[in-house]
């Protein structure tokens, strides 16, 4: 007896990333059919055999996918768009849905809760059928192949449907749209069908004898009605109808499980899941409410998000804690959250990594390790390991860098100059038109580019070639602009490969790993940077190649900066001081870097905060406080410049209608933001709010290889300039450059200053 154990959703990537290159080069025809999945089959194998090493008592299966987790389900349950069911081949339908076809657009991919993990939405017509059970199919598999009885995992009916689209009905037309399914009417009807088609699944589990399945529910984190809650049970119900031999466990992650009381009690599962490491209410709630006595508490007590080691003595008085409305033998305890957040092993990165900071870290691998351990510590008395994890913390401290934070804590941060006086003298001073034309940042990141920057990483190139070569692409860039007539102007940021991952080299407290890979989506990974310890920025990080670039013209360089709400939204973090204060150490080194460039004589800078909306918490109620210090954040960066130096920012995206106000209190003088796939729609939300400080709207997608026409752009041109006052409307593409084509840009951005030409004669 004693407590048992389980872990879920290990990393499907591979070590090296070898999902990636075998899947890679079966689309590119390298390898054959079978080579690719004996290939992906061994990656699967590799992975259980370290959850059998660890000693689980339930070991998971059903949790590796050739793409997404989500995909599979929808091929699973003939959830397929009618623009795909021509294609026989089930696999080759199913990387159709994921990528696209000549004549298929592929189906939407969109962020998975608050995570970087991104999943393709389900576009749903209401008709589910089971064509296979693919829970029992990796059942069989691992019985066969490893000899082992495991536990298949799968996303749960309810926030599959969450996730989903439903196509609707629109008034007065013939045509369908596609509406999220949250929100359709639908929504009750749809889950009872799918909840038919998982009883299915069930029974045909029963049948073959498995003894434990595990649904993943983490909508049930989110805001839901009373109204869905009861949707929920009822479709449980129908979910375990029949079902007496199965152990059916319901997880649930990212935050505090909602309707904590209604939902432990009456939800009709053998198990519930709560996550103990992200939030603080599950452990308040337990304490408040209790917990069921015929349910298993399938305690979430190991980071599955963050790469810190777990520190033993914290971690057993939670157990203690816990133990106190549970009994030993109805915990099973499990990581909080999947562990696929997590990079595969800290073993690849001795040598590399700092010792201390190694000594610090723990990924997937090491994540199972402490499963195993904290298993032997309950049950037989393990000793704690030796841990000195707050001494090795002090050696990344930096007392002022703390200091600083808190006089920025305890003050407003705001520019001084009113908006309307500050812009006006901006734009006599920059002396440029109406309707002024700019780009985001980067141009074309070419393939000689990255030849040279590999060159020079491996030393096969001098320091003083690479700058050359990068001086070279920047004065091209400079005269390409001033042929083509564009207003503000940018180097190009050629010397970059990743927008925060170059001010992460720059700055101190931040680390990079060398294998330090996450899936984000599909087969591509990123390498999330580890901020450590204190930030503190030693030397200007940008001034060389702005400055450079100032001097080739007469018309204004805009500085390149990353925000600092997105350098931290796309890092690791550290979490023994809070997020907020870490945002602010970033804006504290980002603001030498301004103040810098302004010295230097550049007037107009952009600090790109594409990431803001992304760190928005998942429940409502936790947002304002996000939203508040977020903004701080921002507005300290640049909030001791001159009235004249004006201030961008940028955002690739336009779904703020929630958080407008906040945006609008971030002061940029100029936000430039996505118009073009969204057809300018997105200016309504400006419109409603009344925002008067600058708006760029981006009416080029950058996103296709596309050469949009000056009638398109125009078009969405127009309808800004209807609503918005038309001295605060800039113009230019909706994202950066990099990604595209020279012979692309060119033209395109051609079409677009023409936009502006127009627009200047016409208004
Ligand atoms: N300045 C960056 C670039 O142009 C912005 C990228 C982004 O918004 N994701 O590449
Ligand atoms: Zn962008």
């Amino acid at each position: 007896m004693g407590i048992k154990t389980t872990a879920f959703g290990y990393p499907k990537i591979g070590k090296n990333r070898e999902l990636k290159r075998a899947i890679e080069s079966y689309w590119k025809g390298e390898i054959s059919r079978e080579e690719m999945l004996k290939k992906t089959e061994e990656i699967n194998i590799e992975r259980i055999k370290k959850m059998i090493e660890a000693d689980l008592d339930y070991i998971p299966s059903n949790d590796f996918s050739l793409y997404d987790f989500i995909l599979d389900i929808s091929t699973m349950i003939d959830a397929v768009p009618e623009r795909f069911r021509k294609i026989q081949d089930s696999l080759d339908r199913y990387f159709a849905m994921a990528r696209g076809t000549e004549d298929a657009v592929a189906c939407e991919m969109t962020k998975w809760f608050d995570t970087n993990y991104h999943y393709i939405v389900p576009e749903l017509t209401g008709d589910f059928k089971l064509v296979k059970n693919r829970p029992l199919e990796s059942y069989r598999w691992a019985k066969e192949k490893l000899g082992i009885e495991t536990k298949p995992v799968i996303t749960g009916a309810f926030t599959y449907l969450i996730l989903s689209k439903v196509y609707e009905k629109q008034e007065g037309s013939l045509l369908m749209k596609m509406v999220k399914a949250e929100e359709s009417e639908k929504f009750k009807t749809f889950l009872l069908e799918l909840a038919k088609v998982y009883n299915q699944i069930l029974k045909e589990l029963q049948h073959e004898g498995v003894k434990a399945v595990q649904f993943d529910e983490p909508a049930l984190v989110l805001d839901i009605s009373e109204e869905k809650v009861d949707d929920l049970l009822e479709a449980y119900s129908i979910i375990t109808e029949g079902i007496s031999d199965i152990q059916i466990f319901v997880h649930t992650y990212y935050e505090s499980l909602e309707h904590f009381e209604k939902i432990t009690n009456e939800l009709p599962v053998t198990g519930i899941g709560l996550d103990f490491v992200s939030n603080e209410e599950n452990l308040q709630n337990l304490k408040k409410y209790g917990f069921p006595e015929d349910k298993i508490l399938q305690a979430g007590v190991i980071s599955g998000r963050d790469p810190w080691k777990t520190d033993f003595k914290e971690l057993v008085q939670l157990i203690n804690e816990i133990k106190k409305y549970v009994d030993e033998d109805r915990i099973v305890i499990s990581n909080s959250a999947p562990l696929f957040h997590l990079p595969v092993s800290v073993q690849s990165e001795k040598g590399h990594l700092d010792n201390r900071l190694i000594k610090l870290l723990s990924f997937a691998d090491e994540r199972l390790e402490e499963i195993k351990t904290i298993k032997q510590i309950v049950n037989v008395g393990l000793e704690l390991p030796e841990q000195s994890l707050q001494l090795l913390r002090e050696e990344f401290k930096d007392e002022k860098v703390r200091q600083a934070v808190k006089d920025v804590q305890s003050h407003e941060i705001k520019r001084p100059h009113n908006f309307k006086e500050r812009y006006r003298k901006q734009i006599e001073l920059l002396g440029i038109p109406r309707f002024p034309t700019t780009t985001i940042g980067s141009f074309p990141q070419t393939k000689e580019i990255r030849q040279m920057r590999a060159k020079f990483r491996r030393g096969e190139i001098s320091e003083q070639e690479y700058e050359n070569f990068i001086k070279e692409q920047i004065k091209y860039a400079i005269k390409l602009q001033e042929d083509l007539e564009l207003d503000v102007l940018v180097h190009g940021e050629f010397e970059r490969t990743d927008m925060v991952e170059f001010f992460g080299e720059k700055l101190n407290g931040f680390a990079f790993t060398k294998n330090g890979w996450v899936q984000s989506y599909g087969t591509r990974c990123v390498r999330p940077p580890i901020i450590y310890g204190d930030i503190s920025r030693p030397a200007p990080m940008t001034l060389k190649e702005t400055v450079y670039a100032q001097n080739l013209t007469k018309k204004p360089v805009k500085g390149m900066l990353t925000g600092p709400v997105t350098i931290l939204n796309w890092s690791f973090y550290r979490k023994d001081i809070p997020k907020e204060e870490i945002a602010y150490q970033i804006a504290l080194a980002l603001r030498e870097e301004v103040l810098d460039l302004e010295k230097a004589g550049i007037k107009v800078i952009q600090i790109d905060e594409p990431a803001f909306r992304e760190g928005l918490p998942l429940k409502k109620r936790k947002q304002e406080s996000y939203l508040k210090w977020a903004v701080k954040a921002f507005r300290l960066t640049n909030n001791t410049v001159k009235e004249t130096t004006q201030i961008h920012t940028h955002m690739c995206y336009s779904e703020f209608n929630e958080i407008i106000e906040w945006i609008y209190k971030m002061d940029a003088d100029v936000i430039s933001i996505e118009a073009s796939r969204s057809k300018g729609e997105i200016i309504e939300a400006f419109e409603r709010f009344k925002y008067d400080h600058g708006i760029g709207i981006g009416i080029y997608d950058i996103h296709s290889p596309r050469i949009p026409s000056v009638e398109e752009m125009m078009e969405i041109a127009e309808r800004t300039v209807q609503v918005i006052n038309k001295n605060l409307i800039w113009i230019n593409p909706d994202c950066g450059l990099k990604t595209r084509q020279w012979e692309e840009v060119i033209p395109a951005l051609k079409n677009m200053v023409e936009v502006a030409k127009i627009l200047r004669d016409k208004y």
